[in-house]
């Protein structure tokens, strides 16, 4: 276990920002997790469990103990003819994983490359990209309660997963870390490319294997979205709303070009990147926080923000959509 005191937090958050934990403790093991919070250690409160730091907008130091669980680890867990079960430890990259599994053409994971962030954040998370959700492949979930240090797993179904939300975004937000995350994969593929214009550019390089899926992946992802490593962002900062049918049926009458989406449920998801591009906020900037020129729904530090700039700057977006659209927008990223 590594224990450290007063850390700069700069690398450990996506945005870049400037601030300090006062204690952080790396984990290598789930033993050494155990003992965290079976009383074995005396740990300073209030602690965060910490991934990559790629949901997180931290708005000044942590006066805490923050939690960097780093077991590593892929493993093959059980396969038939047709899937195969595999686990990998929270402190995996989660690309890595992606990677992995693409390599060994096992399918689910490809659509969701190059998401930023490790393995144990995906299912508090409920990741989700180009039309697939982790939801879609998580079968069991090993956790330690962060209360008594005991282990427990979670089905699916206890997951309670939903767009970007699990219990442990919720409900039990702070009360478990995750350990290992287990996947159900397919061993003969089948390609989902019904989103946007995936289909038709995994046609341009060839077949629809899982290679050229994850290539075109991470070439549209590469064209669209900043890399947090010139400029500091953590993705989405908000949700796309969901509205029931005739909240949207009156807002497409009054804006046109409003892009609707079926939900699950049968509501509608509306583009809340589209509404803050009407409201004007796309490219613009206060101070160093700015909104990306190339996807209004991504947020930014330009260089020298800080977390209350970032902040700050989302409350006016989410003000100027409230009052063009009535529409409340809610932020994906978590406010630290
Ligand atoms: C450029 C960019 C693009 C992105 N694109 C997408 C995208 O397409 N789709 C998408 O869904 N997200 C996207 N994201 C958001 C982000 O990558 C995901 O939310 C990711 O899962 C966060 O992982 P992390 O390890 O960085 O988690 P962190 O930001 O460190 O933590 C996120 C939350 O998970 C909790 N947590 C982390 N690890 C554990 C653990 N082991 N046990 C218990 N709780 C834990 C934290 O307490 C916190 O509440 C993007 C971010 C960036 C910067």
């Amino acid at each position: 276990m590594i224990i450290r005191g007063n850390v700069s937090l700069k690398k450990y958050n996506s945005f870049g920002l400037e601030y300090v934990a006062k204690h952080m403790v790396i984990t290598r093991t789930e033993k050494e997790a155990v003992s965290l919070f079976n009383g074995s250690v005396h740990l300073k409160r209030p602690t965060l469990i910490m991934g990559g730091g790629s949901n997180l907008l931290f708005t000044g130091d942590f006066n805490g103990t923050i939690i960097i669980p780093g077991f590593r680890g892929i493993k093959t867990e059980e396969k038939s003819d047709e899937f195969v079960i595999i686990s990998a430890g929270a402190g995996v990259l989660w690309d890595k994983l992606v990677e992995w599994s693409v390599l060994n053409g096992y399918g689910g994971l490809e659509n969701l490359s190059l998401i930023p962030g490790l393995v144990g954040a995906v299912p508090v998370q409920n990741i989700g990209a180009y039309g697939v959700e982790a939801r879609t492949t998580i079968v069991k979930v090993k956790t330690i309660s962060t209360h008594d240090g005991s282990v427990r797993f979670f089905t699916n179904d206890e997951c309670g997963f939903d767009y970007r939300n699990s219990i442990f975004k919720n409900r039990e937000k702070g009360n478990y870390l995750v350990t290992r995350v287990y996947f159900r994969l397919k061993t003969n593929p089948v390609p989902y490319l019904t989103y946007g214009t995936l289909k038709d550019e995994v046609t341009k390089l060839g077949e629809p294997s899982l290679k050229n899926i994850r290539q075109v992946v991470i070439n549209i992802r590469r064209s669209k979205l900043p890399d947090p490593a010139v400029i500091g962002n953590a993705g989405s900062f908000f949700k796309n709303p969901v509205v029931d049918n005739n909240v949207a049926d009156k807002l497409k009458k009054r804006f046109p070009g409003l892009p609707c989406y079926k939900d699950r449920q049968g509501s509608i998801k509306l583009a809340a990147g589209w509404m803050i591009e009407q409201c004007g906020w796309k490219g613009k900037r206060i101070g160093d926080a700015g909104v990306h020129e190339k996807q209004a729904l991504v947020l930014v530090n330009h260089g020298k923000a800080s977390g209350k700039d970032i902040f700050d700057i989302s409350e006016k977006i989410g003000q100027s959509v409230l009052e063009k659209f009535g529409v409340s927008l809610e932020r994906e990223v978590e406010i630290v």
